[in-house]
């Protein structure tokens, strides 16, 4: 740790005191959800409208200021992402970027939300990083997601694609159909439909191993601070700026290849642009350096100099949850202690990108530990069998099971 870092616990304020949050209410839930970030409201939400009693725990408060979601920019691009990700996470993004516009739809809030593609473009001297880029892409995405949305764009083609740009680059790429969303909109979408559906929330609550609360299951999504109880997740820090630059009109997130600062830009309602991202290991959440500054920013300003008049609004860190093998998880603690507890993390820099999917088969499993049909090896390979994410779900302790890696 440098003399500034910080650990990420650092964002914890409250804290239960050894208390079991849940004691104060008299009938137990069905399912106890650990951690109001992403996952966590998606999970809870969802559980509750499938007619579930459910109550969830989050150390921050309803605006999910303590989460990695909270920092995102919220991209959702599995096609730009197979550049630096495998298929399984390719094809959780393709499925979720279907299944969001009908989760925004029966939120009670509206959220900021487009499918417009991602513009990947280059400076003349960086050139060489073109071929890798699409070689990656092309290695590990789907063929015919990729012949189908990966546009070569040059001159006047590209000028007419994103007006903004205009003059200032002469190739590039269309990515089509990759979206992204408002996350900040998002968590507050969330946070108004669990009040919807009767989810039992307690904000500013910050629950450990030892003083689980009261639930028939406990659904642990508490990203980087459930590294207790899954001490091969790690953070991976990353720093974004946050600007406001009207006039510009951007109107897609557009990549920038670069060997040594590959950047984004993604464009927001109102003129906002999130700018990131650093990916720097280490648990260390500590304010943005001032080299990640500087290189996010004058990044920006290459892509187009009326950056240079933008105004910060903020900038900020926050690490991303993740697992050795870079891949989400869903961990069943195979039984072990009072009750069951399956547990979701490691999705690492794709989590708006695959939430809906990676959700919808936490609830499946949720719902079948619920019903006691989950409740020995057999019971889970079969689980396992029936499931299109089989590689995502893991048990510990249960003969012939598997353990995440
Ligand atoms: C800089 C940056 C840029 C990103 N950009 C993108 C992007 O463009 N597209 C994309 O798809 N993904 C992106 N991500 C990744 C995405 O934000 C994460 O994958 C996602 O937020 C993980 O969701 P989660 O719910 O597992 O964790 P989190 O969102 O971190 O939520 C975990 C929650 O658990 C709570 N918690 C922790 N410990 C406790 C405790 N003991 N008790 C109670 N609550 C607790 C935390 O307060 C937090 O609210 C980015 C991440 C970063 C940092």
């Amino acid at each position: 740790m440098t003399a500034s870092s910080a650990p990420c616990s650092d964002h914890s304020p409250v804290s239960t005191g050894g208390q079991t949050p849940a004691r104060a209410s008299s009938a137990v839930p069905d399912f106890a959800v650990l951690g109001g970030g992403l996952c966590g409201r998606l999970v809870a939400w969802r559980l509750a409208g499938a007619g579930h009693r459910v109550a969830l725990y989050e150390r921050g408060g309803p605006e999910g200021g303590e989460s990695a979601a909270w920092i995102a920019a919220a991209m959702l691009a599995p096609l730009a992402e197979a550049a630096v990700a495998e298929l399984l996470i390719t094809e959780l993004g393709v499925a979720s970027l279907d299944t969001w516009p009908r989760i925004l739809a029966e939120l009670p809030e509206p959220v900021f939300f487009q499918r417009n593609g991602t513009l990947v473009v280059w400076h003349h001297a960086d050139r060489t990083e073109a071929p890798l880029f699409e070689r990656r892409v092309r290695a590990n995405a789907p063929r015919e997601l990729a012949d189908a949305n990966f546009t070569t764009l040059q001159g006047a083609q590209l000028d007419a694609a994103e007006p903004a740009l205009a003059g200032r680059f002469a190739r590039g790429w269309l990515l089509g159909g990759e979206g992204q969303l408002d996350n900040r909109q998002a968590l507050a979408a969330l946070a108004a439909g669990l009040a919807q559906r009767g989810v039992e929330t307690h904000w500013h609550t910050s629950v450990d191993e030892a003083s689980l609360p009261r639930a028939r299951v406990t659904i642990d999504c508490r990203g980087l601070g459930a590294k207790p109880a899954l001490p091969a997740l790690r953070g991976i820090r990353g720093e974004v700026a946050r600007v406001h630059a009207p006039g510009i009109g951007l109107t897609r997130p557009v990549r920038l290849l670069h060997p040594r600062y590959p950047l984004y830009i993604a464009p927001k309602q109102d003129d906002l642009y999130v700018i990131g991202a650093t990916e720097i290991e280490g648990e260390d959440c500590s304010p943005v350096s001032v080299r990640s500054a500087l290189e996010l920013l004058s990044a920006a300003f290459a892509v187009h100099p009326a950056f240079g008049e933008a105004r910060i609004l903020e900038l900020n860190s926050q690490c991303r949850p993740t697992l050795p093998d870079h891949r989400p998880a869903l961990i069943w603690d195979g039984g072990r202690g009072d009750g069951d507890t399956l547990r979701v993390n490691g999705l690492y820099r794709h989590g708006f990108m695959i939430a809906p999917a990676v959700a919808d088969e936490a609830v499946r499993v949720a719902q079948a530990l619920l019903a006691g049909r989950l409740n020995d090896a057999d019971a889970f390979e079969s689980l396992r069998g029936e499931s299109r994410w089989a590689s995502m779900l893991h048990a510990r302790d249960t003969q012939g099971a598997h353990e995440p890696a």
